[in-house]
């Protein structure tokens, strides 16, 4: 399938074809125990099929596979320049099949297919091809150094990778992970969330054919008490990245201490919030930005516009556009166009959402727009755009992740008061700011505690610049720009002293 205008997505579902296996030393396997699981189209509840159940010992088999070919050197060994040559050809074929990537990605998460194709897929594309391009242009260091000493800093890979994904984007991520650690010459396993394996393992042949050799990235599917421990458990993966929730990436951490000390790096989740000064005069811009940093990807996105903070004077006018504009978001199949908010990831994730939303009434929130279930009729799991007003910043859906489409409104006074509860949150993830005044853009952006700020517009950046959370909301490093590098090597002195 190639990019052109847009196929029907419906009908091309029904012929769909699916990899189920693990991929492991170049080869699709089984799970040593023979299980499978089911996965589900959160569209309709149906199982779409069923994939290999991994366990410990998939993962042990795995290990061994990448760290011999990392030890053979087969392509850790390889000039740089032609580690950048393979992974251009995988960005090529990633762009090639992304009409059915989006396809099994949406299948497989709910999203709308659209976005999938218009986000998803460029991204990781485009992820490749930066840290393809990055990797013969990192140079090493020397430092001064006397007339008979010759000293050099350099960078090597660190070994086998694990790299364990979340569900809200799963091939997005995997190539965030995967580009910069294949780049600098490591060799990965990775292991995709149980709801979302179906595109990764489609990567998976995508790499055999881009001539990725065996061995230098695996994909074992299964669970994160299993497969997700056992690798952070793994004495001989030197590195473990991950990204999901807080309380999963704690995890990491202990698996780190109990085991071989490996490096671990956490991205996890969000509170963010979006504050609205009294000196913007176009709201319409803003409301749209307000609703892609809290509606897209259903509100199932780590640096999500969860809290809107806005300033007294301006609330009435902007409430009511808000509103308005919410109501243009329609919910429905996620592989019909139009569609903007597709089907959250399972019916456990829409109704711990669904229990915020109750909290929400419980503990004097004003509930303004939405609030339901919708399309029930379908065996999908849809919510539709919810607001709550007269939130206060210590309830708790200003507080905890609800990872779904719910905004809660909170009022300010001065711009002192919006920091302070800005940064009363345990994550510290991104925030975004709306201004007309550069003295108020940078003092605010300045203050607030998170790793990313956007002002008068909502964005996490593109591959250039950093990514990653203050507090609660990661640990260990930032993914994307040259700093992603960092993460997957390890730094080497060699002092020479000559005779
Ligand atoms: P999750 O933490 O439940 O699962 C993430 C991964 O961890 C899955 O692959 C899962 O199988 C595995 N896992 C679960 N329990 C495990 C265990 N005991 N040991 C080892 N592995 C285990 O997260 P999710 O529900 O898939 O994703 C949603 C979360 O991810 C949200 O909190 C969101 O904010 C966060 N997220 C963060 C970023 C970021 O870059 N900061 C990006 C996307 C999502």
């Amino acid at each position: 399938m190639t990019n052109s205008i847009r196929p029907n997505f419906a009908e091309l579902a029904k012929s769909q074809k699916f990899q189920t296996k693990a991929f492991i030393d170049g080869k699709f396997v089984d799970s040593i125990s023979g299980k499978t699981f089911t996965t589900v189209n959160p569209a309709n509840g149906r199982v779409i099929t069923s994939i290999a159940e991994c366990d410990k010992q998939d993962v042990e088999v795995a290990v061994a596979a990448a760290k011999a070919a990392f030890e053979d050197r087969r392509w850790a060994g390889l000039a740089p320049k032609e580690r950048k040559r393979a992974l251009l050809r995988l960005a090529d074929l990633v762009e090639k099949h992304s009409q059915e990537l989006a396809l099994i990605e949406s299948l497989d998460n709910g999203k709308p297919v659209d976005d999938a194709l218009a986000a998803d897929l460029p991204d990781a594309v485009e992820t490749i091809r930066w840290h393809a391009e990055a990797i013969d242009k990192l140079y090493d260091q020397s430092s001064p150094t006397p007339g008979d000493l010759v000293s050099l800093v350099v960078r090597e890979p660190i070994g086998v990778v694990g790299a364990v994904i979340p569900w809200n984007f799963p091939l997005a991520i995997l190539a965030m992970k995967t580009a910069p650690a294949l780049a600098g010459g490591n060799s990965i396993i990775v292991k995709p969330a149980e709801q979302t394996t179906l595109s990764a393992l489609r990567f998976a042949e995508l790499v055999a054919e881009a001539g990725i050799p065996d061995g230098v990235f695996n994909i074992v599917t299964g669970f994160g008490e299993t497969v997700g421990q056992a690798l952070g458990r793994h004495p001989d993966v030197e590195c473990l990245t991950f990204t999901g929730s807080t309380e999963v990436g704690r995890y990491f951490l202990k698996y780190s201490a109990e085991s071989n000390l490996k490096k671990v790096i956490l991205e996890l989740g969000g509170k963010s919030p979006a504050i609205v000064m009294d000196d913007v005069d176009d709201l319409q811009p803003i409301v749209e930005q307000l609703a892609i940093g809290i509606l897209f990807s259903q509100g199932e996105n780590c640096s999500a516009g969860s809290r809107l903070l806005v300033h007294e004077k301006i609330k009435g006018r902007l409430i009511e556009a808000v509103i308005e504009h919410f109501k243009s978001w329609t919910v429905g199949d996620p592989l019909v166009e139009g569609t903007r908010i597709g089907a959250l990831i399972d019916d456990k994730h829409m109704n711990n959402i669904l229990g915020y939303i109750k909290s929400g009434v419980e503990e004097g929130g004003r509930l303004i727009l939405g609030g339901n279930q919708v399309r029930q009729e379908t065996g999908g799991y849809y919510i539709e755009p919810t607001i709550f007003d007269d939130v206060s910043n210590k309830m708790t859906i200003a507080q905890e992740e609800i990872f779904g489409p719910v905004l809660s409104v909170i009022t300010f006074k001065t711009v002192e008061e919006a920091i302070e509860i800005a940064n009363d949150s345990p994550y510290g993830l991104a925030a975004s700011l709306y201004t007309n005044n550069l003295h108020t853009a940078h003092k605010v952006s300045r203050a607030i505690r998170a790793g990313t700020v956007s002002v008068n517009c909502f964005s996490e950046g593109d591959q250039s610049v950093p990514f990653g959370g203050f507090k609660q909301s990661g640990f260990g490093g930032r993914e994307k720009s040259f700093m992603a590098h960092d993460q997957y090597s390890e730094v080497k002195t060699i002092w020479i002293q000559l005779k």
